[in-house]
């Protein structure tokens, strides 16, 4: 019989896949890793599965614990999938801006969300800093992962997604491009690629404008999962050998284009790196291979990023572009 023992063993070995479109007039191969093929559709899976097995073997984390983190997004997801398997539970928090459909994808995997006020200062006891540093005193056996300064997040990427990029390009990767959030992916991606080629592969950071990472001053941007207002302590600032400023616009314009040119239904953050990676590609020859990463799928963007009203209030769709048709215009 074939079969796996659990959605986790499905965890990691995301395909690659070749660019053909959005790729027109350049020489070199520009590959994308798609983890949107992990179990809970994103990237984070990875950082999950590690952060939770060396809590495990460090009884930071016992059996019956309880796990504690300020997310809403794709890090939950991955934790509430590998703790439902484990046996453990989940309190996540969230700030009340987080739309209905991410809390209730986290409700679904059996985690418990409480949401926090947004319009309070963080030193408020409301906070969504603060209810979480709370929840963690106060809940017994309660452990938080901490993304941002947790080890074993660039670690999991050190481990899996470096090894496996090597493996599948046959060692003939020389550009490795991705946005940078908390940084756990550039940064073990990164420092593995650097280590097995011997310093060959360039490692190239995507970043919204406005964010720290660029040099911004933190000033907002629309584009989720990357960028930041501070500097985390999983992020490698030796890593990258360049970064790349990519606008909203250009953001999203490159996600749509990615579902309709390569049948690639992304999030954003993808749309970003691609169009890093395609500013990188332009400068190379046919011997180049640059891969990009991909973190997530579109399904979680379908009334941002695939909506034209939204893409139109904010300017993002060009002059004549595609409107809804309504009955009767076809
Ligand atoms: N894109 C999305 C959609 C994400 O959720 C994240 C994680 N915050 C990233 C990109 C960036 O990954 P990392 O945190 O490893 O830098």
């Amino acid at each position: 019989m074939q079969y796996h023992e659990s959605m986790i063993e499905l965890v990691g070995n995301t395909p690659l896949i070749k660019l053909n479109s959005v790729t027109d007039g350049i020489r070199a191969t520009v590959l994308a890793k798609v983890e949107y093929f992990n179990p809970g559709g994103s990237v984070k899976d990875r950082i999950a599965l590690r952060m939770i097995e060396a809590a495990e073997r460090s009884g930071e984390l016992r059996p019956g614990g309880v796990i504690v983190e300020p997310t809403s997004g794709n890090t939950g997801v991955g934790l509430a999938i590998v703790a439902q398997q484990k046996g453990y539970r989940c309190l996540f928090v969230c700030p009340d801006k987080v739309s209905m459909d991410k809390i209730n994808v986290l409700r679904a995997y059996g985690a418990e969300v409480v949401v926090c006020p947004t319009a309070v200062d963080p030193e408020h006891p409301d906070s969504y800093y603060n209810v979480s540093d709370r929840l963690v005193r106060e809940t017994p056996g309660a452990w938080k992962p901490d993304q941002y300064s947790n080890p074993d997040n660039p670690r999991s990427h050190y481990e899996t997604t470096g090894p496996e990029l090597w493996e599948q390009t046959d060692g003939r990767i020389t550009h490795f491009v991705a946005g940078i959030g908390t940084g756990g992916t550039i940064s073990g991606t990164g420092r593995y690629l650097k280590e097995v080629s011997g310093g060959r592969v360039s490692v190239v950071g995507a970043d919204p404008e406005g964010s720290v990472y660029s040099g911004g001053s933190g000033r907002p941007y629309l584009v989720e999962g990357v960028g930041e207002d501070f500097w985390p302590e999983a992020y490698d600032r030796g890593v990258a050998d360049r970064i790349v400023a990519v606008s909203d616009k250009d953001s999203f314009q490159m996600t749509r284009r990615l579902a309709k040119e390569e049948g690639l239904l992304v999030g954003g953050s993808c749309g970003m790196a691609v169009v890093g990676a395609l500013e990188v590609a332009r400068e190379l020859g046919p011997d180049d291979v640059v891969v990009v990463l991909l973190p997530d799928s579109g399904r979680g963007y379908l009334s941002k990023i695939f909506n034209d009203e939204w893409m139109n209030d904010y300017g993002f769709l060009e002059e004549g572009g595609s409107a809804v048709a309504r009955v009767g215009d076809v």
